[in-house]
């Protein structure tokens, strides 16, 4: 993304980075393309044979490198938005050029065209998507014109995810799942030689400690990114640390992986921009007037020469690309090959430089090869700030409804391959219908995407995608479905408006429905389940026609007034179900209604009493609310009994002309509060409605914010579910939700915010692991990516909030938490978007819905893992399938592999067919090592139910056998001694590989706290 990122520079380095970033927004913007003619690719260039030549690829393709000068690597590559001001494919096919003139389909024709003319020529190639996209286009003789360049290193891939995902509000199933897909493609297409060795993250905004254990985990060597806070950028240039070893993991072995941060930008040197974007001369060589070749040779010797300074070897990057380079790679390469030549020819007047065309991997291997120390790195790189008023904060919570979709088509995604590979739905239509629901998935971890940070119309494209994709995959599921159950004729259809009571199957009648559930989870697993129907007298029966208790529960009014919807349905059906993988539950209703065992099950309302407290409990929780402020204000549950008032508060946004930071608005990227938050403190309305396994209190906080707050019999957590919106903008002012969370916890500054839905990671307010911050915006500056559960604690109590999707969220006062739900703003925070994030739906401000869980618990000498198993719970929730049926369904036998044997803390994290007879199987021990130990089990049982003939263990993407992972090991500076020898980590266990014919102990198992052992088993 081109930003006018205007980070503070302690050194003079605006030449290189301020003004010409500032300038090349404008030049994207007016420059006219009128000239540009692009070279048409024809297949007669491949005339001359091509033929794939013997491989020597990745870390062994290198060029020679010059040990007594600068080795100068020139990296070509070009970074490719999959969807920002235009979508996706606008992008791809240069359409909408009046927004932005990209055209990526034209980069690849180029590249590729340049590439073969000369075998020196590099580029490196990130985003998947484009290039798969690009590549299924071609010509088989251009097919293998391309291999060629990838078997001898020319194209070379870097990251190879289907996109260059966000790191802040991604759970780490889905980061994993679009790696797999990626390098799966590339693998199929490309072999050994197309698997990248090397993470390339160049433009998200800020880096998690996850995505850095994701790429050790998956073989990869380093990983290079840009944006990290401003500040802590002047300290590591000062400290020559902008490379380093980052401890990904506090429970994996072997988690060490190295990391490097550019200097400045990831723009090409200010001066040498020579693509149809910009405006840089050409070098200019030969006898002419206007030879400029003194002059772009001594500037870029001593761009090289200065960025020397900041690296411990001889060997700098530098980076030959930016948004959508590359269009025209003609002029592209021959300026650089230029440059090379008379850059190098300098030598012979004593310059060190040694320029020449190479790879983020071959840079890496050249510093490896030096056997030198490194600093080292254990946190994250949240919360990134490019200056003393921008925080990259607002995205963590931008276009919350955004961010749940992309949430529920996971979960869907799960379901539909866990479906598929248990019906054995290898045909070519589900096998395509799946692929596109992955790939779509995969579009949406996309730094613009799941991040909010894309402009209107582009998200309304991705939610197109996304809902096609769904739609597309409802056949595989129900395909499967028909085959799994005895409901042959099943329509087994998903509703996608649960969570706002509305279900188009159920809203005219529920009479002989059909409830499937299927859990995603390994275990079997106990939930209520709630469903959309009328305020009729119904019956419940489970699969052994046994009658199933339940509870009807009014809809909230709040719920009911949003604007436009179906109001056919007032009322949910709950029950309690323990499914194991898949359970049918019948529903019908009762033409004369038994009134007396019917009506008794409609929770009624009960006002507040007259007393100054409130209370609901059930045998687990007990919560007292102010009947003076209707706010909840204490909670009992675990042994523990704590003051937690729960209350809605607003941040005005700021909104400024964005003429310098200190003028800069809360935008898409950007939180920036003005003034101090203001607390809703009128008196908020309650209704009760109280029943023997459901309680709920309806909170009706103001016109726009209200909230149900629930307990489930035998639940041990309090489910919050919040409503806010239309956010009202008739008074002119951006506004940002959160829920606060106020306990006498004594937290002493501390808070706990987990990393990409796993590890979590220790907070401290106002401090950070290796620079002091720049705390001007002393609120956005303590916002932390918020993606799955964000806690605190003292000696005795432990407060934990999960969520539903991913939000900013701090502790900005000892003993309280919160969460940022939702935000309206009527300015552009000027990073790029040049929109404002004013979310609209029917004329108004959109609404959001969504959930928030607290727990409550007492400190045992050892962590309980308690909240990692509800996590996963609440991950993925039982997904409702309804069909019409006139009797009782049931699953059919042995049609289900059997998970009995994995322990408790071990989960089902990925089970997909992954080629036509093999499957893709996933298992992760969800605790970590304060929470629990090394778990050994045998998996033979689930392997022979799945139909295994043999199994064999692979690196986290299921793409390279793990016996094959050998990854670049670097020492710390505090080992005290240089390494005498190069060296390389492999796996830290044996893998598993066993067949149908061994022995049973052959399939046993070892897991250590958060391990993650992906397998394919050949059917
Ligand atoms: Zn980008």
């Amino acid at each position: 993304m081109i930003l006018r990122d205007k980070a503070i520079r302690k050194h003079s380095v605006k030449e290189y980075s301020d003004n010409k970033i500032l300038s090349r927004f404008v030049f994207v913007h007016f420059v006219d393309m009128k000239n540009f003619r692009v070279i048409t690719f024809t297949c007669a260039l491949l005339s001359l044979s091509i033929k794939r030549s013997e491989a020597a690829c990745g870390f062994e393709s290198c060029p020679e490198l010059d040990k007594d000068k600068i080795n100068v690597h020139l990296i070509a590559h070009s970074h490719d938005d999959v969807g920002w001001l235009k979508t996706v494919d606008q992008y791809y096919y240069g359409t909408e050029n009046q927004i932005h003139r990209g055209r990526v389909e034209r980069i690849f024709d180029t590249v590729i065209h340049e590439l073969l003319k000369n075998s020196k020529r590099r580029f490196v190639q990130v985003e998947i998507l484009f290039f798969f996209k690009w590549y299924n286009d071609q010509s088989e003789d251009l097919k293998l014109a391309v291999k060629k360049l990838v078997d001898n290193g020319q194209l070379e891939f870097a990251g190879g995810g289907w996109t260059m995902n966000d790191e802040a509000t991604t759970h780490y199933q889905s980061i994993i799942d679009q790696y797999n897909v990626g390098l799966k493609f590339l693998r199929d297409t490309f072999g050994s030689c197309g698997r990248p060795n090397i993470g390339w993250q160049l433009d998200s905004f800020g880096h998690s400690r996850e995505m850095a254990s994701i790429f050790a985990q998956m073989g990869y060597s380093g990983e290079f990114f840009t944006r990290i806070d401003f500040m802590d950028k002047i300290t590591r240039n000062d400290e020559l640390s902008l490379e380093m070893i980052w401890q990904s993991s506090e429970s994996l072995s072997n988690s060490d992986i190295f990391a490097a941060v550019s200097q400045g930008h990831y723009s090409e040197p200010l001066g040498f921009c020579f693509d149809v974007l910009c405006y840089d001369d050409p070098i200019i060589d030969g006898n002419r007037f206007d030879n400029n070749v003194q002059f772009k040779v001594n500037t870029f010797l001593n761009y090289s020469t200065w960025l020397s300074q900041w690296v411990r070897s001889n060997h700098v990057m530098v980076s030959m690309g930016e948004d959508f380079r590359f269009q025209n790679a003609e002029i592209n390469f021959s300026n650089m090959d230029k440059l090379i030549k008379y850059v190098n020819a300098r030598q012979s007047k004593g310059s060190r430089v040694n320029l020449l065309y190479s790879t983020p991997a071959c840079y890496l291997k050249a510093i490896h090869q030096l056997e030198q120390t490194w600093p080292n790195k254990t946190q994250d790189f949240f919360p990134y700030a490019s200056n003393i008023h921008d925080a990259w904060t607002g995205y963590y919570t931008s276009r919350p409804t955004q961010k749940r979709f992309i949430r529920d088509g996971n979960h869907f995604l799960q379901v539909v391959k866990q479906l598929s590979t248990f019906a054995n739905l290898t045909g070519p239509q589900h096998t395509n219908d799946l692929d596109i629901l992955r790939q779509t998935i995969g579009l949406m971890q996309h730094h613009d995407a799941i991040t909010g940070t894309e402009r209107q119309a582009v998200a309304s494209d991705y939610d197109r995608l996304l809902t096609d994709a769904i739609v597309g995959a409802e056949t595989n599921a129900r395909d499967a479905l028909r085959i799994l159950t005895n409901l042959t004729t099943g329509e087994f259809t998903s509703c996608l408006k649960l969570n706002i009571s509305v279900c188009a199957f159920t809203q005219e009648s529920a009479n002989n429905l059909v409830v499937t559930l299927f859990n995603s989870l390994a275990h079997t697993s106990t939930q209520y389940v709630r469903v959309p129907v009328k305020n009729e007298s119904y019956v419940i029966a489970d699969e052994m026609g046994r009658e199933v208790t339940f509870e009807l529960v009014p809809v909230p009014s709040d719920v009911l007034a949003i604007q436009h919807r179906s109001n056919i349905t007032q009322h949910e059906l709950v029950f309690k179900a323990s499914v194991q993988k898949i359970a049918n539950f019948y529903v019908r209703v009762l033409s004369s209604p038994k009134s007396s065992s019917a009506k008794k099950r409609i929770l009624g309302y009960q006002g507040p009493s007259d007393d100054n407290e409130l209370v609901i409990q059930n045998s687990l929780i007990k919560l007292v609310f102010d009947n003076s402020t209707g706010k909840l204000k204490t909670v009992a549950m675990n042994g523990v009994t704590e003051n937690i008032e729960q209350t809605f508060a607003i941040y005005k946004g700021y909104w400024g002309d964005n003429q310098g930071t200190v003028n800069r608005s809360s935008g898409s990227y950007i939180f920036r509060p003005d003034g101090d938050i203001k607390e809703l403190s009128d008196k908020i309305d309650l209704t009760v409605y109280n029943g023997d396994r459901v309680q709920e209190v309806h909170q009706h906080v103001n016109e726009w914010i209200s909230q149900v707050i629930r307990l489930y019999d035998g639940v041990n957590r309090v489910e919050f579910e919040w409503l806010v919106g239309p956010i009202p903008a008739n008074d002119n002012s951006s506004k940002e939700i959160v829920t606060r969370f106020k306990s006498d916890i004594s937290s002493n500054g501390v808070f706990y915010t987990d990393s990409n839905g796993r590890e979590m990671l220790q907070r401290k307010r106002n401090e950070r692991e290796d620079f002091d911050p720049d705390l001007t915006e002393k609120v956005s500056a303590n916002y932390y990516p918020v993606t799955t559960r964000i806690s605190l604690k003292d000696e005795k109590k432990h407060m934990t909030l999960l969520n539903d999707r991913a939000q900013g969220g701090s502790s900005l006062q000892d003993g309280m938490l919160e969460l940022m739900i939702h935000r309206r703003l009527l300015s552009d925070d000027w990073c790029g978007v040049a929109e404002a994030l004013n979310e609209t739906q029917f004329g108004k401000g959109l609404v959001a819905r969504g959930k928030v869980y607290l727990i409550l618990n007492n400190i045992t000498e050892k962590a309980t893992g308690t909240e990692s198993l509800n996590q996963k719970e609440l991950h993925l929730p039982f997904w409702k399938f309804f069909s019409k049926s006139n009797s009782v369904a049931t699953v059919l036998p042995n049609k289900l592999p059997d998970f009995t044997d994995l322990p408790q803390s071990i989960n089902l994290l990925t089970l997909e067919p992954y080629s036509s007879d093999e499957i893709l199987l996933r298992l992760e021990h969800v605790m970590n090592h304060n929470e629990s130990n090394v778990l050994s089990f045998n998996v033979r049982t689930l392997f022979d139910t799945l139909a295994g003939q043999e199994i064999r263990e692979t690196t986290l993407d299921g793409n390279l056998p793990l016996d094959e992972m050998k990854r670049l090991k670097f020492h710390h500076d505090v080992d005290g001694t240089d390494p005498s020898k190069v060296e390389y980590f492999t796996s830290s266990h044996k893998p598993l590989t066993a067949n149908a014919s061994m022995a049973n102990s052959d399939f046993n198992v070892t897991f250590y706290p958060m391990q993650i052992r992906t397998f394919i088993i050949k059917r």
